[in-house]
């Protein structure tokens, strides 16, 4: 007897995504089309909303808030390349767009914001005109280090480097916890990203790093993402890792699940495995947001 193909398992919300390939110009006129896309492929997977959540480097609004990163001495070349390339698409465009956008499932209006040290008064500024359902909250830069790169990007052979790596990025997110900004941190432990550890010397010190800032997401209000990126990602894990989940759990800090998808074939990709590690480290609700306002509701 032939074997029937499993349905998908229902996900309540994928609530990152993205609309255009990292290497693909961005089209304005194709906006609208590519949400679609996503909505479709949304209700082939059995997600019950999505939300989008564009990086903020690729709408003009962010050049100016950014160019630290891309311009001046020391700069990467290919961060140079990649950022003075970017910031095409007008946010007004994107707002507009998700908003009168009627597709087959509902639709929330977020965004990827970075945390930048010093420029979050601005970066608010910005955003303050928007009805945003959400904000996601990113630690993708350490000082002008994009660390998530490629691991050819900035990454110190010496061990002990990667452990203040470690220690500065826990610093670093808990201040992006703490902004006030953000319904969401995004992909937690995203440092990990290629497979880089703490030494076991350092270990106990990240980790108890790792504890405060998650105590300190708690306190803000904020809740955290479940990623389910890293399942295709060098680390092959999802972010955060499950003890990391465990702590965040005790401290009642609230999740929402993401795909990170940057390509229609991944919404709601490695989300059921999100919902598993969930239950696993003792959760029972998720975060939905309407407007910011946030609504628990069951894990299926
Ligand atoms: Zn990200
Ligand atoms: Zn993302």
């Amino acid at each position: 007897m032939e074997s029937m193909p499993a349905e998908p398992a229902f996900v309540p919300a994928d609530y990152h995504m993205h609309l255009f390939l990292d290497n693909e110009p961005w089209r304005n006129e194709e906006l609208a089309e590519r949400l679609r896309v996503l909505g479709r492929m949304a209700r082939e997977r059995a997600v019950g909303e999505i939300g989008i959540s564009e990086h903020i480097y690729r709408f003009r609004q962010f050049r100016e808030v950014m160019r630290d990163l891309y311009e001046g001495e020391g700069t990467h070349p290919y961060i140079r390349d990649w950022l003075s390339n970017d910031f095409r698409a007008d946010l007004d465009l994107y707002v507009e767009t998700i908003l009168s956008a009627r597709l087959d499932v509902p639709l929330r209006l977020g965004l990827e914001v970075d945390y930048l040290p010093g420029r979050m008064e601005l970066i608010r500024q910005i955003l303050s005109p928007y009805p945003w359902d959400y904000l996601l909250g990113s630690v993708h830069f350490l000082g002008r280090w994009g660390f998530d790169i490629a691991p050819e990007i900035g990454w110190p052979d010496d061990p002990e480097l990667i452990d203040e790596g470690w220690l500065q990025y826990w610093q670093t997110w808990r201040q992006a916890a703490e902004c006030g900004l953000f319904s969401s941190m995004a992909h937690p432990d995203l440092f990990k990203k290629f497979g880089h550890r703490p030494s076991p010397a350092a270990a106990p010190q990240v980790a108890e790093a790792a504890r405060t800032a998650l105590v300190a997401a708690a306190r803000a209000g904020v809740a955290i993402e479940i990623n389910s990126a890293g399942l295709r990602k060098p680390v092959g894990e999802i972010y955060p890792s499950l003890s990391l989940l465990q702590e965040a759990r005790a401290v009642h800090l609230p999740i929402t699940l993401g795909s990170d998808a940057h390509r229609a074939e991944d919404v709601g990709r490695g989300l059921a495995e999100a919902i598993a590690f969930a239950r696993r480290a003792g959760y029972a609700e998720m975060l939905l947001f309407c407007r910011q306002r946030r609504e628990a509701i069951a894990l299926p």
